[in-house]
């Protein structure tokens, strides 16, 4: 480790709860729900917007959906933050 040096998340509670979320490789993936959980965190409230474009579907292409937000919960001291995808 140390040798990636791409985009990180920091998600920092006011109790101390801490983490630093890296790629596994610089640019890439990096597994944010799996971190989270090791360290005290939740992900949760993952909303969904599905919205048909036709009453019937036969092409999956006619259904979209969309991130509209998502909730990190502390399990340390119950603090949560949400962020709000939608604007
Ligand atoms: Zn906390």
């Amino acid at each position: 480790m140390g040798e990636i040096n791409g985009m990180k998340i920091i998600v920092e509670c006011e109790c101390g709860n801490k983490i630093v979320v890296n790629p596994v490789t610089r640019g890439n993936v990096a597994y944010f729900s799996r971190d989270l959980r090791d360290h005290d965190f939740d992900l949760n409230s993952i909303e969904i917007e599905t919205s048909l474009e036709n009453d019937t579907v036969t092409d999956p292409d006619d259904v979209s959906t969309k991130l509209k937000e998502f909730r990190i919960d502390c399990k340390k001291c119950g603090e949560y933050i949400i962020l709000d995808c939608n604007c």
